[in-house]
């Protein structure tokens, strides 16, 4: 809140922002190529409630800072817990589980788009409402599905144009080699227990794991020194990323594997991976989207004891990306034509052919405030309009327009039936 004088001038919340018109038109086009995009691989929107019980997204296995420490938490007025959601995974896959989706087919593919909402502390590329993209393929656990999702998130970035992108994998592998990984990171950070935050402290005992992308400790040289997992693959978890890769091989899909990566959510096993821009000046949130297979998330929320896997995208990230290697998706399109009247006695006139325009679909305006002719044409010139139609007493007479092409400058006394013509149809 601002003081005016003594006039109080809201402001946005931190973290949030305004999208202006002539920003929304970027984003409409990007999900325009999302939703085609969709159509091509075989996915269907999902819309999830904003908000869900709060036990959806603080499971017991669930540790990671993203659901402990920066929920939006609330009780309503019947006394429940609620949480805005954080990420789109968790309310899709209880949406799946409610609604039985599972007893379809062995394989459901849905995507979701909309805002998310997470108390961090706001900087470039990290807000506290943004918006995702995501999608799931749930029901099935293959190697090969893997494969395709990632695949598809290449074919997204490519399709946008963007080129200095880099998609990292690596595998978590099974819980098997997981519980071997855990184990041996627990004894290599004990000694190192007085260098590590307060919360990464915890985790040495609970979920070693992410000490490794914890935002305070991740840079420090022993972090940096500790084995990764993939060093602790089982047998069959290093044939199943094998075969992940030799998909994504087969499908020419430019990646490299990241030994390192490991992912912000404790629900991943097996398959890992995160787009990277590496674009000049781009800042530190350079992560464009991530996802994985998750092998128990299903069940843990009350469903049969299936997998899935995902990605999501920062709809505000692919935008700065986007901007950053000056793509542009959209076309500005202007109005067919702006109506411009001699006096107020023929605005009536006026509106019933606005009307009729815009019936056959022909985009355009008018002015509503009886402004003088200079007023209006001022307004016809800002509009961008290709023709102005002019009208006086004596078009009214003839019956005719008066149409003036804005570019050529050049000027002509029409039908009704010409100047349909004129416009398009
Ligand atoms: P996550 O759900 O944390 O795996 O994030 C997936 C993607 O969502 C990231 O790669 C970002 O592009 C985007 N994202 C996550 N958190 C934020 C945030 N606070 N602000 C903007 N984008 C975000």
């Amino acid at each position: 809140m601002k003081l005016k004088g003594s006039i109080i001038m809201e402001q946005k919340p931190k973290g949030t922002y305004d999208l202006l018109p002539n920003e929304t038109i970027k984003y409409q086009a990007l999900e325009e190529q999302i939703r085609e995009l969709m159509k091509i691989y075989g996915y269907f929107e999902i819309r999830t409630p904003i908000f869900e019980h709060s036990s959806v997204f603080h499971r017991k296995t669930e540790l990671s800072d993203m659901v402990t420490k920066e929920t939006y938490n609330f009780k309503d007025k019947g006394d429940r817990d609620l949480t805005l959601r954080p990420e789109g995974t968790a309310g899709v896959i209880r949406a799946y589980v409610e609604n039985k989706l599972y007893a379809n087919q062995g394989l459901t593919k849905l995507y979701y788009l909309g805002p998310n909402f997470r108390y961090e502390r706001p900087q470039k590329g990290r807000f506290r409402q943004f918006y995702q993209f995501g999608i799931e393929a749930i029901g099935v656990k293959s190697s090969s599905l893997d494969a395709e999702v990632i695949a598809l998130s290449y074919k997204l970035i490519r399709s946008l144009g963007l080129k200095q992108v880099k998609i990292k994998v690596n595998s978590l592998g099974d819980i098997a080699s997981r519980n071997t990984y855990k184990e041996k990171l627990s004894t290599y950070f004990e000694p190192y227990k007085e260098d590590l935050c307060e919360d990464c402290q915890r985790r040495i005992k609970e979920n070693p794991i992410r000490i490794l992308d914890c935002k305070i400790d991740r840079d420090k040289p022993f972090i940096q020194k500790a084995a990764t997992p993939y060093d602790f693959l089982s047998v069959e978890a290093k044939q199943y990323f094998d075969e992940v890769l030799s998909y994504l091989d087969s499908m020419g899909i430019d990646y490299a594997v990241d030994k390192k990566l490991v992912r912000g959510l404790d629900y991943y096993g097996h398959t890992v991976f995160e787009v990277e821009a590496n674009i000049k000046g781009f800042g530190a949130q350079n992560v464009l989207g991530g996802g994985g297979h998750y092998e128990h998330l299903v069940s843990e929320l009350g469903g049969p004891d299936l997998d899935g896997v995902g990605i999501a995208f920062g709809m505000e990230r692919l935008m700065m990306a986007l901007d950053s290697e000056n793509i542009e998706l959209y076309d500005e399109v202007n109005p067919d034509f702006f109506i411009i009247t001699f006096d107020k006695t023929i605005h009536q006139k006026a509106l019933g052919l606005l009307t009729k325009l815009r019936d056959y679909g022909f985009k355009g305006d008018i002015d509503h405030e009886a402004k003088s002719f200079k007023g209006q044409l001022k307004l016809a010139v800002n509009s961008k309009a290709k023709y102005f139609i002019i009208i006086g007493e004596e078009e009214v007479e003839q019956g005719l327009f008066t149409v003036k092409d804005s570019i050529t400058q050049t000027q002509e006394k029409v039908t009704l039936e010409a100047l349909l013509k004129k416009l398009g149809k």
